[in-house]
């Protein structure tokens, strides 16, 4: 039997559904937009998210690692599914039973995959990954023509597409976009119109900042999840609006505690109490993705109005101060992300308080948190 923890995310899938149509809505006819749904869907659910996207008329996923792509396909998951990472020898049969598509980056798996499709028999579609100034992953453009050369005598694969990332697109307007864009362009040209590839450059930031660079394929992720790739939650001077987070957090107060002005609270007494103060005990810690640094720089919202965390935040728990909040008892919510009354604490703004991006905050709190889609 597993017991339930009264830490607890809340996956709403209504907003996954209504942030796909919006955004596939904004782009272009000619421009279909993969859902990325790797590492557990940026801690919302893998396989409830590729759900929730394939419902809404989604059939192209992202994920980084093989084993996510198996068990994304094993969950029944019918789309196109690309592997980003996904050359560990041990298992490149995986591709081939799996009817996987891996984004490849260097010959030698080229080679090796060959090999793998025609063990199964099958011919397995692939898409080229092209470094124009990430300084990450990927062929260098200058070699299209001779890795196109390479391609066509191998056996039983068949070339996709081409793709390439920016590592500046949340800067709206960064010239760095514009180059990496224009060394992309040179891929494009040199594979010519006949092969009829599909190329794709954006992530959420390309996608919503950057529309001449969409091509015939967007790749988002942290969009679909709500969240603007610049942290301006709902905010942006133009383009799309409308986004809506999809995951909060939430858990109850285990105790009210008293302690006089003076006294030192938690680990360190990195903070002492200036007055008389109320803390109450919450049962959430680093271990549930509450990061450390949030010590002494985070707020919770309790009974609708906004507590600040007080002292460390230790493993498995932390105090807000409600001195200022009337009648709180053992028991009541705590909403560490989310909404309560007219009060709201997003991924951003939790983000901004330990230096960090809404990313981290989402994969830390939705990966070591029970998860109740509703
Ligand atoms: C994660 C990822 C994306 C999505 O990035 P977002 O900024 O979350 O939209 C797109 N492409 C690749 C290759 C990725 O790894």
């Amino acid at each position: 039997m597993t017991l339930s923890s009264d830490n607890t995310v809340y996956i709403d899938r209504q907003a996954l559904s209504h942030n796909f149509r919006l955004i596939q809505q904004s782009l272009g006819g000619s421009t279909s937009m993969m859902a990325m749904v790797k590492s557990d869907a940026y801690g919302h659910g893998m396989k409830t998210a590729a759900r929730v996207f394939a419902d809404a008329g989604c059939s192209l996923f992202g994920v980084a690692e093989l084993g996510e792509a198996v068990a994304l396909r094993e969950s029944g998951c019918k789309g196109d599914i690309l592997v980003f990472l996904g050359f560990d020898r041990r298992y490149m049969d995986y591709v081939v039973s799996h009817d996987l598509t891996p984004v490849v980056f260097s010959r030698e798996d080229l080679a090796t995959l060959s090999k793998a499709a025609v063990r199964g028999g099958k011919v397995v579609p692939f898409y080229l990954k092209f470094d124009c100034g990430m300084s990450r992953l990927g062929f260098k453009p200058e070699e299209t023509g001779a890795l196109l050369a390479l391609v066509d005598t191998l056996e039983n694969l068949t070339l996709r597409g081409m793709i390439t990332h920016f590592p500046s697109s949340d800067d709206r307007g960064a010239e760095n976009s514009l180059r990496v864009h224009e060394r992309f362009t040179m891929v494009r040209d040199e594979a010519g119109e006949d092969r009829e590839l599909i190329y794709s450059a954006c992530n959420s930031g390309g996608t919503l900042y950057f529309a001449q660079a969409h091509e015939n394929m967007v790749r988002c992720g942290i969009a679909l999840y709500g969240y603007y790739p610049d942290g301006s939650t709902g905010r942006p001077e133009n383009g799309l609006q409308g986004l809506r987070p999809v995951m909060s957090f939430t858990t109850r107060v285990l105790q009210i505690n008293e302690i006089a002005r003076g006294t030192g609270v938690s680990y360190g007494h990195t903070y002492t109490a200036d007055r008389d103060t109320q803390l109450a005990v919450l049962p959430v810690g680093y271990s549930d993705g509450y990061l450390r640094n949030l010590s002494n720089r985070a707020e919770v919202i309790i009974r609708g109005r906004r507590a600040p965390i007080r002292g460390r935040i230790c493993m498995n728990m932390c105090m807000a101060d409600v001195t200022d909040i009337e009648g709180v008892s053992a028991g009541d919510e705590a909403v560490l992300l989310g909404t309560q009354g007219n009060e709201t604490i997003d991924a951003d703004e939790i983000g901004s308080w330990c230096d960090t991006i809404s990313y981290e905050i989402l994969c830390a709190l939705g990966n070591n948190n029970e998860r109740k889609n509703v």
